[in-house]
């Protein structure tokens, strides 16, 4: 077996194109070099550190925190967007500690409740300019997490801030100064960014098949009409026709996911070899991403997609919870809005503070910025706390 490993694809070093401490646009406030660490390494050591951080272990995507120990919360989702993303780093030759300093913290801004939440936050904000959390994640690290003496937030590279902003409006891009120009200018954030925002891809796609097979939402009979799941699952039942079904299921996805990751690097690795950009600034003037899966996995994937969205994420059971969810956020909002008393002391300050400066808007943004703050377990107990009146505020 020794001689096989030979022919394998190697690992290459640090490449040209990768985001590097010496390379780095540094941070908003200057601070010294970090002793034995990257810079990377210290972003990534912050976002550990942070209350957001801890708060994703009581977020959930589909299902919600009390539904079950076994599934994916934020948290385990971001460490498995952690694991991919720098698996796909090494093999890159890309800076695999900013990577998982970008995969530990583009989650860190989500609401409770996963897409419900943040689609009735949004609604919620719509005379305010709107909720997204994206951009409420940027918000977490630079300002929200205010807990160091000399600055406000964790005071990231520019880099890890990069690569947490995936999308934004042009009007926000615009508010948010350097590191909303490239969506002005129409330009590529590193490489580390691409391939993290592909590692969230493969990580809930997966999981997410796990998850709802597991809650019996859906089923294998169902999944063998998608390409990417039938190939892997027949494969393991020809070589394995005795293995018990959870196992079964486990071999197909680690597999699932086996073919993506690979893919991507292949398919990536020509793309720069292709375009053999000099710098981490080369990255950022092309006109195209050059992190991507082959045409054929590209569809593959987007069909799976397409079967959960259907599938699971419409499913009446997680609607069902999706609607609860709503009513519980859209609640709280319009209590606090309405009498910003209601609101624990410190968000008292907070609110007064950006109504100060913003009005009614200001209201709005820190009442925002308290809900999204919330896990799926507080924000139950908070709807309770402010409209059960046998419950003990
Ligand atoms: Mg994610």
């Amino acid at each position: 077996m020794t001689g096989a490993l030979e022919s394998l694809p190697q690992v290459s070093g640090p490449a040209a194109y990768a985001a590097s401490d010496a390379a780095s646009r540094g941070r908003r406030f200057e601070e010294g070099r970090p002793s034995y660490r990257s810079e990377f390494q210290r972003d990534r050591d912050r976002i550990i550190h942070s209350a957001a951080f801890r708060r994703l272990e009581y977020k959930t995507q589909v299902f919600v925190n009390h539904e079950g120990d076994l599934f994916r919360t934020r948290l385990t989702h971001s460490i498995e967007v952690a694991q991919i993303g720098r698996s796909i780093a090494r093999a890159l030759g890309l800076n695999e500690d900013l990577t998982e300093a970008i995969a530990l913290a583009h989650d860190l801004g989500h609401t409770p409740f996963g897409h419900a939440g943040q689609d009735a936050l949004n609604e919620c904000m719509k005379d305010y300019d709107g909720f997204e959390h994206n951009l409420q994640s940027l918000r977490v690290v630079d300002q929200l997490e205010a807990k160091y003496a000399d600055f406000p937030g964790l005071n990231l590279t520019f880099e890890t801030r990069e690569g947490i902003l995936k999308h934004c409006s042009m009007a926000h891009a615009r508010e948010l100064g350097e590191v909303g120009e490239r969506f002005i200018k129409k330009q590529q954030p590193s490489l580390e960014a691409q391939l993290t925002n592909l590692a969230d891809e493969i990580a809930y796609n997966n999981h997410d098949v796990d998850d709802g097979l597991r809650a019996g939402l859906i089923h294998i009979d169902e999944l063998r009409e998608i390409r990417l799941f039938n190939d892997q699952y027949e494969a393991v039942c020809r070589r394995y026709p005795d293995l018990a079904d959870r196992r079964t299921i486990h071999e197909t996805i680690r597999r699932m996911i086996n073919l993506l990751v690979v893919d991507l690097v292949e398919t990536s690795q020509s793309n720069i070899r292709a375009a053999n950009p000099a710098s981490i600034d080369a990255v950022r003037h092309l006109e195209h991403p050059l992190i991507g899966f082959s045409e054929g996995v590209r569809e593959a994937n987007l069909e799976l997609k397409r079967f959960l969205r259907t599938h699971l994420y419409r499913h009446y059971r997680v609607h069902r919870m999706s609607a609860k969810a709503k009513r519980v956020i859209k609640e709280l909002f319009a209590a606090f809005m309405e009498d910003p008393r209601l609101l624990p002391p410190e968000h008292q300050d907070h609110t007064r503070l950006l109504e100060a400066d913003q009005g009614l808007s200001g209201r709005a943004r820190a009442v925002a910025d308290y809900i999204a703050g919330m896990t799926d377990r507080y924000a139950i107990a908070e709807n309770r706390r402010i409209f059960d009146p046998a419950t003990t505020s």
